[in-house]
């Protein structure tokens, strides 16, 4: 068990003309076990969000239900929930030990159980070592071990996270990200995780909802948020993006025949894109190729799309190049690149992108 449904959840800060609606109208079904992340910029409302399923913020409307149940009433302690914060929100005067065996201590177990249970906490945690020790004497990463461990000892049905890993250094955080990902499958407790951190949410989730203003921009797989977002602001953000202009020819039995700089495909449709309307073409960096153009060749008798590299940035694992084309100027990413082949700054390029992997928006922002 553990199925957490926010129905219809809005919270509005302030009344009158100074009214902030920082949540506004958030739904969502979490079957239990289910690994979810509210990803979205700074200002979006996934605190607010994330508060109201914990209790400490009341909702100005909606629901939370947690297996059925209705939580509106229950406050934060009664609610079955645990939620790890970005400052760890550990207790400074309690060692390691103390620190996770607070809860249990609340709830009034006998004092062997909670010993074994702390313990079994420690050995999973990898905190063995550090039982006795403040948490000033413990580096970042260890105080957030610390305060997962505090966590899923209450064996809560819903693990609640808000920017976990802001707080530590990036090496760091790609390591913790896996200790969270193997905890919870483990444990397999229905999750809600809130980050800014697009790779983050790429990582860890099952799901991932898009933020933007209060509401859900789109709640999918990371792999559809990827391949297949609903928006030019999901697109946006989640990895890099071009965009660009599109001829729609036709459209029909779900696909659309387009033009996009100087060649013609055959896309997956939209249902808001008909023939002739203004729409965009989603094509990843990593998607397009580039190619030399000889020496000898006119960058006018090129046949196809062809452009001018502006910027080469080598990054070791990949190369970011800019590219002028007559379309406005396109980021490429290559992978792995040779460095006796990369393309300098100031020459011509033949410019071709896998159209299977591109993907038609509609060209509302
Ligand atoms: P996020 O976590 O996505 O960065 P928040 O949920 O913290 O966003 O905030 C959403 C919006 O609500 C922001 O505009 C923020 O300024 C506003 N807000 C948050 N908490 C309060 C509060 N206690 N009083 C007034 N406004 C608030
Ligand atoms: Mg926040």
């Amino acid at each position: 068990v553990g199925r957490l449904k926010l129905d219809n959840l809005v919270k509005t800060f302030g009344s009158g003309a100074t009214a902030v609606n920082a949540v506004d109208g958030i739904t969502l079904d979490i079957p239990p076990g289910e690994f979810v992340t509210l990803l979205g910029p700074s200002g979006c409302g996934k605190t607010t969000t994330l508060r109201m399923v914990a209790g400490f913020e009341d909702a100005t409307s909606g629901r939370v239900e947690l297996d059925g149940t209705n939580l509106v009433d229950q406050p934060p302690n009664k609610r079955p929930m645990a939620m790890v914060f970005q400052s760890y929100a550990l207790f400074p005067h309690l060692s390691v030990r103390e620190n996770i065996a607070y809860g249990l201590k609340l709830k009034k177990l006998p004092a062997a159980e909670i010993r074994e249970q702390v313990d079994v906490a420690l050995t999973s945690m990898n905190l063995n070592a550090l039982a006795d020790r403040a948490p000033n004497q413990l580096s970042g990463g260890q105080q957030q071990r610390v305060a997962l461990a505090r966590a899923m000892v209450m064996r809560p049905k819903v693990l609640l996270f808000d920017e976990p890993l802001s707080n530590l250094d990036a090496k760091l955080r790609v390591r913790m990200r896996q200790e969270i990902r193997r905890l919870q499958h483990r444990l397999g407790i229905t999750s809600l995780y809130v980050t800014h951190d697009q790779s983050e949410a790429m990582t860890l989730s099952d799901r991932i909802v898009v933020m933007n203003a209060g509401k859900i921009e789109q709640a999918a797989s990371p792999d559809e948020i990827y391949r297949r977002p609903a928006s030019v602001f999901v697109a946006d953000f989640i990895g890099r993006a071009n965009f660009l202009a599109v001829d729609v020819l036709e459209v029909a039995d779900g696909n659309a025949r387009v033009r996009v700089l100087e060649r013609e495909f055959t896309i997956p449709a939209h249902p808001d894109i008909g023939a002739g309307s203004d729409a965009l073409v989603l094509v990843r960096p990593e998607s397009v190729r580039l190619e030399k153009v000889d020496s000898s060749e006119q960058a006018h008798d090129v046949v196809g799309d062809h452009g001018q590299i502006l910027a080469a940035v080598f990054y070791g694992e990949n190369v970011e190049y800019e590219v002028e084309t007559e379309h406005g100027t396109i980021v490429v990413i290559e992978a792995d690149p040779d460095p006796e082949t990369i393309h300098a700054e100031g020459s011509e390029v033949r410019i071709d992108f896998n159209s299977e992997r591109s993907w038609l928006l509609p060209n509302r922002d």
